[in-house]
């Protein structure tokens, strides 16, 4: 146990120190960076650690592992904050809405409706959202067309076609609160790319909605890029806690 605290404060100091790095290199306060430790396949011990560090937002993409590490954490007397970054079905909402403090993926208007009735019901504070934005058909045909194997679609988001009505439809709802955008590079394309691309999407958004200002973006392996092109929110899974054990 230790021994992984240890493991996760050397890892942790070396994020930071990227993250560092690449604020200077864009110019940009490393205060406008939220890090997020995406948890997922690991115990709710790694995010009690991850705590005791310092990092007290914590990523999770399956509700039936989310809210049970939620329920241990919380048992344990320890506050962090629950991102809801995975895929959600309809179905899932009621459960979300009662631990994650943001919800990064929603992408469809059923979703949204689902989401704002669940959050009404069962939270007593409105439900930060953004906007998951797709841009494989934009940035990965004009790349190279690299589909398939990584399932560009199941990935979920909307494209940035379809983020003016969504937006519409969230900022309508009075239990839900719109933030900002959310995208994952795709694969076989420069993330650069998919991030000032992501960031123009962000833009008009703002403008419209003015605080609707966060950015999710950037992974263990793409974070210098998102914070090249204004990420704000940054998902770290792998870089923080090591390679995931496989999923169940
Ligand atoms: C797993 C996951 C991450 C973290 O990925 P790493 O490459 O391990 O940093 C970020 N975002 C989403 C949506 C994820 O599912």
């Amino acid at each position: 146990m230790s021994e992984r605290i240890a493991e996760l404060a050397t890892n942790l100091a070396r994020v930071r120190a990227r993250i560092a790095a690449a604020c200077q290199a864009a110019g940009r306060e490393r205060s406008e960076i939220t890090l997020v430790a995406v948890t997922k396949l690991f115990p709710a011990s790694d995010v009690i650690a991850l705590a005791r560090l310092g990092v007290t937002d914590i990523g999770e993409n399956r509700d039936q592992e989310a809210a049970a590490k939620a329920a241990e954490v919380a048992a344990a007397g320890v506050e962090v904050r629950w991102h809801y970054i995975g895929q959600l079905q309809r179905n899932k909402c009621r459960s979300v809405v009662q631990y994650a403090d943001m919800v990064h993926s929603v992408d469809r208007l059923p979703l949204v409706e689902t989401l704002a009735a669940a959050a009404d019901r069962y939270r007593e504070r409105p439900l930060d959202v953004l906007l998951q934005v797709n841009l494989d058909e934009e940035v990965q045909n004009a790349a190279s067309g690299n589909e398939g194997a990584n399932g560009a679609s199941k990935r979920g988001g909307a494209p940035p076609s379809a983020i003016p009505e969504l937006a519409e439809a969230v900022a309508a709802q009075p239990s839900l609160r719109l933030r900002g955008v959310m995208a994952v590079a795709p694969l076989g394309a420069d993330p650069a790319v998919s991030f000032q691309r992501l960031a123009q999407v962000a833009q008009h958004l703002t403008a419209i909605y003015p605080t609707a200002t966060i950015i999710s973006a950037g992974m263990s392996g793409d974070l210098e890029a998102a914070i090249a092109h204004g990420a704000t929110h940054l998902r770290i899974g792998s870089g923080l806690l090591g390679k995931r054990p496989s999923a169940r």
